[in-house]
């Protein structure tokens, strides 16, 4: 009962704290925001305070999107790292048991070698027929035994074989839940740096070209203050449906950061891979929006691209920034547009409007 009380006092002083910054930020009292404050009041993710303090200092408060950036980052990835950290006790006991029976099993192998050996030495001594049966009835005796065992040895492997199966599945699911983006189920930020340098490896062992595009979504600022967060979440499925129907197999889709996407594409040429970011494009502003709950029409978005081509030594970093100032000058040069770098040097290359 006393412990109960002393974690109740305890945890209490940090849920009050959690409750009084959301009254003082006047943040929706939901679950996932108190989780992510009674977070930040036990102070044991320093990180997750670091930036939400740095955004506090910044502008004074976290809208929606900061909020789900933090959960993404800080909260969800610690859930998934406690269930790989779990599956991953779970494998090594089920090994250890293993070990176990495969050394019961060796040692009862040894003592049927013994007692073979035994037999063998006592055959040759043997003076009548009796004595010769009572051997052979105490070898029979054993070889049942070491048949049961054998037969239990078996039946154990055979579950401990379903059992790491299973936990392989349950292995298998984590890591790709780890490297999807839950919103719109495209790959993440993880996912989308190993996708790319691996293309980059391969560019650059066979010399084949790579393109990179980024996309954003055109003044989804205004879109989400004037629709809310929650319908801007909507519009960044939409666009992540778009952007998955037109590309191919061997291209990797990703959600880059809040509305911001890119696109790897090996073996891909900049003229082709414009292409491609054009039917995005146009695929995305072909879309009514239409609000669910009331069939209003919310009108159109736009996205805007960047697209850069691998040349030799470029790092990840590289070619991100370059598509990026691809991406830059396609908002100066009016949004709703595909700008590439085929020229080398700042200056954009070429220019599709719609
Ligand atoms: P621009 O055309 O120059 O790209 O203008 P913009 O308004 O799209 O760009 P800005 O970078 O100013 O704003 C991006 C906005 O995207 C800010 C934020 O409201 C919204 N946003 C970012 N991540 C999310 C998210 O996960 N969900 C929702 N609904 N909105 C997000
Ligand atoms: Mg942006
Ligand atoms: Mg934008």
């Amino acid at each position: 009962m006393r412990a109960g009380s002393d974690e109740h006092d305890r945890t209490m002083v940090f849920a009050e704290i959690a409750l009084g910054q959301i009254k003082a930020l006047r943040q929706p009292a939901d679950p996932l925001n108190y989780e992510i404050w009674y977070h930040y009041a036990t102070g044991y993710n320093p990180l997750l305070n670091k930036t939400i303090n740095e955004a506090l200092e910044r502008k004074g408060n976290l809208d929606a999107a900061d909020l789900d950036a933090i959960r993404d980052q800080y909260i969800a990835s610690s859930r998934l790292n406690q269930q790989i950290d779990t599956l991953g006790a779970k494998v090594a006991d089920e090994i250890d048991h293993i070990m176990g029976m495969v050394g019961t099993a060796m040692g009862s192998a040894s003592s049927y070698g013994a007692t073979l050996a035994n037999a063998t030495r006592q055959i040759g001594r043997a003076k009548d027929g009796e004595g010769l049966r009572a051997i052979i009835e105490g070898l029979i005796r054993t070889t049942k035994e070491i048949e049961r065992t054998n037969q239990l040895l078996e039946e154990r492997l055979k579950a401990s074989r379903q059992e790491i199966k299973e936990l392989q599945e349950r292995l298998d699911a984590v890591r790709q839940e780890s490297l999807t983006d839950p919103l719109t189920s495209l790959a993440n930020r993880k996912y989308f740096d190993q996708a790319l340098a691996k293309a980059l490896a391969e560019a650059e062992e066979r010399n084949v070209p790579l393109s990179l595009a980024l996309i954003d979504i055109d003044h989804f600022k205004t879109f989400n203050d004037t629709f809310g967060h929650l319908t801007g979440d909507q519009v960044l499925r939409l666009v992540g449906q778009c952007i998955k129907q037109n590309v191919k197999g061997q291209d990797t889709p990703a959600r880059y950061g809040g509305e911001e996407f890119a696109v790897i594409l090996p073996r891909t040429a900049v003229p082709q891979a414009v292409t491609v970011a054009d039917h995005v494009r146009r695929a995305v502003m072909g879309k009514e929006l239409i609000k669910r709950s009331t069939g209003e029409s919310l009108g159109r978005i736009t996205v805007s691209v960047g697209v850069a081509g691998w040349r030799r030594d470029d790092t990840a970093g590289s070619l991100i920034e370059r598509a990026d100032a691809c991406l830059y000058a396609a908002k100066r040069g009016g949004r709703n547009r595909v700008v590439c770098d085929t020229d080398p040097g700042v200056a954009p290359a070429r220019t599709k409007v719609a």
